[in-house]
Formats: structure tokens, sequence, C-alpha cells
């Protein structure tokens, strides 16, 4: 085990001024591991509360990291994603690298340990660049041999860099990643010790970076909203601002509805909207509120998505009123919305907005009602759920929290950039399943009837 001692003290940042980089490179990374999950199965009855199913409980633990290999021509998204990977790599063997190369196109990491042995100066390197002509960063030179003994040293792991380590953590859920707790999982994950004011220091840096955070994503966000439109004309976005006694601009709102997803929705999907609503941990403290939709394959991907302050009567009315103006819901008549039955007070200004849409009853709640009277629970579960089967809630609710709780942990902006991004490559992939069904009818009506031209595989490219 690596022991890690060096004076926690000293400044730290102000501001990750890799932070942007870093969620960029984080959403990239969550969408290539985007696994869609199982198209919904109606021949498998969902766990309930009673089945000890207390709804999905979040790895609050699980520090998502990469595999900490480093090779030759390796690419990279950008400069952090190489200094992540780095960083990986120290975790993984424990090495005692230094950053020797800072250039905006060039970084350059070598070993700085020693082999006590003979004395000698390890050759270890990686050098990584971008150049002019290419999008992404490369490792350029590599000497990938230690001649080192490690002995514990491991100058990477600064205070700032365990800061890193942890900020989407504590952003998340500060009260949790304590000190204590941020050098437990800094042992188990990567047997390396750091000492209790590191970790002190650590945190405080954090809270640091997430209290700037507020003004700035407040900021950021009107120019996110402005991007909106320019690249997905026909989209509607709205940034509602009130001003508190200071005269200063306060956020109140956001909603966003992209009008590629719009289409289709209104295209291919069935009448039936979820809504749901989760709240939100960073400084904003808002709710999201969210507008589920399900195609013909019985994928589940957000329609429609806003933030709010709290979660009330006014805000569902007017997340309600959006919704119905944007997807043509009239007075609702025709269109099911599914939402959380215990919620109904809260939600009622969706109702009020659309009249004459049906209320489907969430199936879990009903179970939960019936089965405190109902002796034979084996017997209760089957029969209740093979007569409510064709839609409900918690088909909505586990595609929510998968989708959510991978974006909650990052920065406003960037949370709802996870969103649209793994709401987009969900729309793709169904696209794909769909495609590839077509296409192999094509294949075979093209080998009974001759060739015929068809679009549904570039439909794709619309999308992600
Ligand atoms: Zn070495």
């Amino acid at each position: 085990m690596a022991l890690i001692e060096r004076d926690p003290g000293g400044p730290t940042p102000d501001y990750d001024e890799e932070g942007e980089d870093r969620d960029q490179f984080h959403i990239e990374q969550m969408i290539e591991e985007f696994v869609d999950e199982p198209p919904i199965r109606h021949d498998v009855y969902p766990e309930s509360e009673d089945d000890g199913d207390d709804g999905p409980v979040r790895a609050r633990t699980n520090m998502r990291r990469g595999n900490g290999e480093l090779f030759y021509k390796q690419a990279f998204f950008n400069g952090v994603a190489f200094k992540e990977a780095v960083l990986d790599y120290v975790l993984k063997t424990g090495r005692n690298l230094k950053q020797y190369r800072y250039d905006k196109a060039k970084i350059g990491f070598k070993c700085v340990g020693v082999n006590d042995e003979d004395g000698s100066k390890c050759e270890w390197k990686v050098y990584a660049s971008i150049l002019s002509n290419d999008k992404m960063w490369r490792i350029n030179r590599f000497i990938d041999k230690h001649s080192c003994i490690p002995n514990g040293e491991c100058e990477m792991l600064t205070v700032p860099h365990i800061a890193r380590l942890f900020v989407d953590k504590i952003r998340d859920d500060p009260e949790f990643f304590m000190p204590r707790k941020i050098e437990e999982i800094v042992k188990a994950d990567w047997k390396i010790s750091i000492t209790r004011p590191q970790c002190q220091a650590a945190r405080k840096t954090a809270l640091k970076w997430i209290e700037r955070e507020y003004d700035e994503q407040f900021h950021r966000l009107r120019d996110y909203a402005a991007e909106i439109m320019e690249a997905n004309p026909n989209s509607h976005v709205e940034v509602e601002c009130i001003t508190d006694d200071d005269g200063k601009d306060m956020f109140n709102r956001f909603y966003v509805c992209f009008d590629n997803i719009r289409r289709t929705w209104m295209a291919t999907c069935r009448p039936i909207i979820g809504i749901d609503g989760c709240f939100l941990k960073n400084k904003i403290k808002g709710q999201l509120l969210v507008a589920l939709g399900r195609d013909v394959n019985n994928g589940i991907y957000p329609i429609a998505w806003g933030v709010v302050k709290v979660e009330n009567y006014e805000n569902w009315l007017w997340f309600a009123k959006l919704l119905k103006e944007y997807f043509g819901l009239n007075d609702g008549d025709g269109f099911i919305l599914m939402s959380d039955r215990q919620k109904a007070r809260i939600d009622q200004g969706c109702f009020v907005e659309l009249p004459k849409i049906e209320h489907r009853m969430c199936v879990q709640h009903i179970y939960g009602h019936l089965k405190k009277a109902h002796g034979n629970k084996a017997r209760l579960k089957p029969l209740l759920w093979d007569l409510a089967w064709s839609y409900n809630e918690s088909d909505y609710r586990q595609h929510f929290n998968s989708s959510i709780n991978k974006a909650r942990e990052k920065p406003f902006v960037a949370m709802l950039e996870t969103i649209r991004r793994l709401a987009m490559v969900r729309i793709a992939k169904s696209f794909l399943r769909l495609s590839t069904k077509q296409h192999l009818r094509l294949r075979y009506q093209q080998a009974q009837m001759g060739p015929s031209k068809s679009k549904s595989v570039e439909t794709l490219t619309v999308f992600v």
C-alpha cells in the first residue's frame, strides 16, 4: 500500500479550470458506455416495495474511473481526458509520476521514482499532443519501462487532484462525502493512503468550486439556450429569471424541448406521456421535471425537460402548458398521462391544462394498497399485473432513474447536456433496432422482388 504524506496546506485553486473539459469528457464517456435497457417485457412481474425494493439505490461510492491503460498512439477526446488516463494509471500502479509539459497542445508526464539500489533515475515517460490537422490528442511518445522501485511517494495526488476526483460526488451528496469517507474510498479503491488533513482540504476546495459554480452555471445557461436554438432550429428553450431585491437576476425556471425529439415523438410514439420529477442537489437546488415518451419498440426516453426552483402546482401548470403547445396535445383528448399517484396534488396543474387527458393509475401504488388487505400476496401480484399490464409507471420510473442518475452529479449545464445526449443516443439506438428489422425485411423483399431503396438507416445520422 502506498502511503502519501505531504503538507495539505498551501493555496488551492479557487476555480477548477479543467472542470468544463472534464465534464465534456465525462459526457462522452457516458455516451460511449451507454447500454440501452432491454425492451420492457410484459411477462416479468416487477418488484415492488414489499419485495424489498425501495426504488433504485444509487451506488454513491462507485467511483467511475478508467482502466489505467496507456499505449502508443492512444487517442483522447481532449487534453484533460489524457490527464485523467494518466491519473488512472497512477491510481492503478502507485507509480510516482509528475507532469513536465504544460502546453496547450502538448502534455507530458515522467516518472520521478528512483531505484534505491543503484540510485538510477527512472526513464518512464509519456507525452501526448494534438496536431493542427487532427481532432484528437494522441500519445506520440511512450517509454513504458520503469526502473524505479515504488516507495509510496505519489506527487500527483495533491489536494486539487483529490478535490477533482470527488467534486461530482460532493456536489451530489456533500454530507455523505466527509473527509473520513474520502480517505476510506481512496484506500479501498486504489490502495493509497492519504492523510485526513489532505481529505479535509480537498473537500473544502471542492465545496469552494461548487459555491462559485452557481453564478457561472447561471450565466452559461443563457449561452447554452442560445447554442441550442442556433444548432437546433425550431426547438424551444425558455430561461426564466426573477429579479431579487437588489435588482439582480436570479434563476427561476428552465425548459427545453428539441425539435428532432418532438418530431420523432409525434411521428412514431404512442400517445402516452409519463411525467416525473426529482430533486437536484447542486447549488441551484431545484427540481427536475421530465416528460417521457415511449416508442413502438417500447423504448422510453425523455421528450422534454425542465428545471424549476420548487415542484408545485404553478410549475407543473407551466410545464404542462409548454408540453401542450409543442406536442399538439390540445385539451388532452386521445392522450394518456402517467404520473405518480401520490403526487397527484402537486402535478394537478397538468390536468387543469389538459382537462381531457386520461390519467393512468400507477399499478405499483395500487398493489401497495391492495396487498395490505389481501391475504394471498403471491396470488394477488400476478393477478393484478396481468390485469394492468399495458402501461405502468414503474417502467417509466426505472428508465427515468437510469437516465437521470448519471446526469445529476454534474453541474447544471453539464447535467442538461448529459440528459440531451442520452436522450438522443436512446432514440438513435431505438431507430437502429427498428432499422435493422426493416433492413432484414427489405433484404428479404429484395431477394423476392428485386432492389428497392430505403432511407431508414440514414435516419440515424440525424441524431447524436
Ligand atoms: Zn518509474
